[in-house]
């Protein structure tokens, strides 16, 4: 059978995902209804799981805080959460209570990852996704996630940054192996 890579892009209109092809000119014509397979790249699954999962024990980490997360983005190689804080925190202004917040944070995540606590996700009254750390963090999210926060390895915070009344805490992440 023939097999084409497809990259899915979300329709920000519609919210449709359409999966668009590198080689479309050469794709056969597809009828509606044709029944078609689709085989999903673990590796790049399994990445993307990690680093989504990654980011919302940022944001429960960031909301210990006292802090109230905004946008943010799982891009690999681009991750990033995006925080307000709603008090006035004064270790911000100055590198070393950044750096002192940063590890306050690096020290949650790594404490949440050891205690191995699971990931669950169901539908709220409305129908819409949400995605549940054990009881440290819920979010409404339609993104792939690891079973349990023992399946990240090297949670990275690499940098805490303040622009503009936003706090943004870059991140990388990597599924654990498994054996
Ligand atoms: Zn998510």
């Amino acid at each position: 059978m023939d097999a084409h890579a497809v990259t899915p892009v979300r329709d920000r209109g519609s919210g449709l995902v359409v999966a668009v092809a590198a080689d479309r000119a050469m794709l056969p014509a597809f009828w509606v209804g044709q029944p078609v397979g689709v085989r999903i790249d673990l590796v790049a699954r399994t990445a993307h799981a990690a680093l989504h999962t990654a980011g919302h024990l940022i944001e429960a980490a960031g909301r210990e805080q006292g802090w109230v997360p905004a946008a943010n983005s799982h891009f690999p190689g681009q991750a990033r959460i995006g925080f307000t804080a709603p008090v006035p925190d004064a270790r911000l202004d100055t590198p070393e209570g950044r750096e002192e917040v940063t590890e306050a944070l690096r020290a949650a995540v790594a404490r949440a990852v050891v205690w191995d606590l699971p990931v669950t996700w169901g539908n709220d009254s409305e129908g819409r996704r949400i995605v549940r750390l054990s009881g440290l963090h819920s979010a409404l999210c339609g993104g792939t996630h690891v079973r349990s926060l023992g399946d990240l390895a090297g949670v990275v915070l690499r940098d805490l940054k303040v622009r503009k009344g936003r706090i943004r805490v870059s991140c990388s992440a990597a599924h654990r192996e498994r054996s």
